[in-house]
């Protein structure tokens, strides 16, 4: 192992059930990899649905015994603003740890996760006191009034792209709002979510509250989705594993969020600043080498400003630093496995055979480490696969466009609904697209900021259901009881 730390803490290895480390049931265990190296991380404790049994049975006993019900908000509050204290403190800890078993840049992890990660936190832990019900005056006979109370114990299931921040999105919620939680991390990122784990301990988290059982999505994540100690899955990753968990929830009938995935157009008029919209989108592209729900994958550019366009984003392409995510300077690392690998390589293939043209990149780059170039193929049409399917890696598709119209129909011409951008400095153009563009985030003349004040989410289609979050991240978390106190009954 090369890691520029040693993972010697034997929890950093095991699953956190009821606020203590335990090995598998079974003793399993499975290995995470450097994507740069391909050489092994850790060997880390593999969970299957006797360990979710036993995670689900410590969150549901924390979550009507003990200290946690007995908090009130504002300690609850406390305890996620000293968990986010944690983080800073011991920044670079949990930055090298994310950066070397998820393969995205020191730079890109220290610049962006970890604050993600921190101002979420201190976000919830400011609402955690502030959740509040109503009094809704219904009869005369009768005070009635609107508790909002935990939703229960709930299910976190994330992906790898942004392992420590995608976690924190949905915990940090729900512990403001005196839930309970079994996460279950991707298996190709398990480390950050347990480092995670530690550090809720020593910021006072009583045991049972988070519970951590890494392991493979077909057996532990299985499991949690439909155990029916469940109350609430929450869960991010691939349109395909979304509709495996609504299909399992449904036999319980337990709640979901689903956070899918993402076709997300970036729309350039020839009015835009175009070496902002080439610089920005050229970021949302190939950031994290293309593995974001967000990422910019087709560039939808008015024709008059297209050939000028195309050639500065291939030459932006062309000048990306990739390499190993720990050299400074690096902008873009491998992506996450040989198998999405794989299959982006077989995506530029497709997009190759469909008659687009790769004017940048368009292989694999070296012969260890899973690192591809970034692509930019130009002359794609809106039918296109590589147009229309999530490729998740470092590949964008350039369509041009006559008139405003047809650039909506591009943008908004896909089964999903995360996110687009318009360019232009034409003000009435600039609200009209962002009536006319379906996405839950439009951004204009920008691209891919998100803020823990803001929704996040689908519009429906293959991006999902519901939004992370935002003030109302905190209804995911709670239920309404209406309560009649009848006067002199
Ligand atoms: P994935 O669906 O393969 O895996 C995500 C998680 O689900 C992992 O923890 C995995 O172990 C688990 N899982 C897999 N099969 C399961 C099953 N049968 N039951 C329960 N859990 C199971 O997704 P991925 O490839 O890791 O992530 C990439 C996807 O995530 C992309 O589609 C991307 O757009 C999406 N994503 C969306 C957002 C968003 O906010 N909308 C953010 C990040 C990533």
């Amino acid at each position: 192992m090369n890691a520029p730390f040693k993972i010697e803490a034997d929890q950093s290895k095991r699953m956190l059930i009821g606020g203590e480390w335990h090995n598998s049931v079974r003793g399993k265990t499975f290995t995470t990899l450097n994507p740069a190296t391909e050489e092994v991380i850790a060997e880390v404790a593999e969970g299957d649905a006797s360990d979710i049994e036993a995670a689900v049975q410590a969150a549901r006993g924390a979550l009507t015994r003990g200290a946690w019900p007995a908090m009130t908000g504002a300690q609850r509050g406390r305890i996620l603003y000293r968990l986010a204290a944690i983080l800073r403190e011991r920044s670079e800890e949990v930055v090298a740890l994310e950066s070397l078993d998820g393969g995205k840049p020191l730079a890109a992890t220290r610049r962006m996760d970890l604050p993600a990660a921190i101002d979420c936190l201190e976000y919830y832990a400011g609402w955690a006191d502030k959740i509040t019900g109503e009094v809704v005056p219904a009869r005369r006979d009768a005070i009635t009034y609107v508790q909002r109370v935990p939703v229960g114990v709930v299910g976190v299931i994330v992906p790898w792209n942004f392992a420590l921040m995608n976690a924190v999105w949905k915990i940090a919620p729900a512990l403001a709002c005196g839930c309970t939680i079994v996460l279950k991390p991707a298996e190709l990122t398990p480390l950050s979510a347990l480092w995670l784990g530690a550090a809720a301990l020593e910021a006072g988290l009583p045991p049972g509250v988070l519970n951590i059982v890494p392991g493979y999505g077909t057996q532990a994540g299985a499991a949690l989705v439909s155990h029916p100690g469940i109350d609430k899955i929450s869960f991010t990753g691939s349109p395909r594993t979304g509709q495996f968990i609504m299909r399992a929830a449904a036999e319980n009938i337990t709640k979901i969020g689903l956070e899918l995935g993402g076709k997300s157009a970036s729309v350039v008029f020839a009015d835009a600043n175009l070496d902002s919209a080439v610089r920005q989108t050229g970021s949302g592209a190939f950031f994290n080498a293309g593995q974001v729900c967000s990422a910019a994958t087709r560039v939808v550019v008015d024709r008059k400003v297209h050939d000028e366009f195309v050639e500065k984003l291939a030459a932006r392409a062309n000048a990306l630093r990739i390499g190993d995510p720990r050299e400074t300077d690096v902008n873009l690392g491998p992506v996450i496995s040989s198998t999405q690998m794989q299959r982006v390589l077989d995506y530029i293939a497709i997009g190759k055979g469909e008659g687009a043209q790769a004017v940048a990149g368009g292989a694999r780059l070296g012969g260890r480490g899973y690192f591809v170039q970034p692509t930019v193929f130009a002359g794609v049409k809106g039918g296109m696969r590589v147009a229309q399917e999530e490729i998740f890696g470092p590949v964008v598709s350039v369509l041009a466009f006559d008139d405003e119209d047809e650039a909506v129909s591009l943008a908004n011409g896909t089964a999903y609904s995360l996110a687009a951008a318009a360019w232009t400095k034409d003000i009435d153009r600039a609200h009209r697209m962002i009536e006319r563009l379906r996405a839950g985030t439009v951004w204009v003349n920008t691209y891919g900021p998100t803020d823990a004040r803001l929704p996040w989410g689908g519009m429906g289609g293959q991006s999902g259901i519901g939004r992370d979050l935002g003030r109302s991240a905190l209804d995911n978390y709670t239920e309404q009881k209406a309560v009649w106190i009848q006067r002199g009954g």
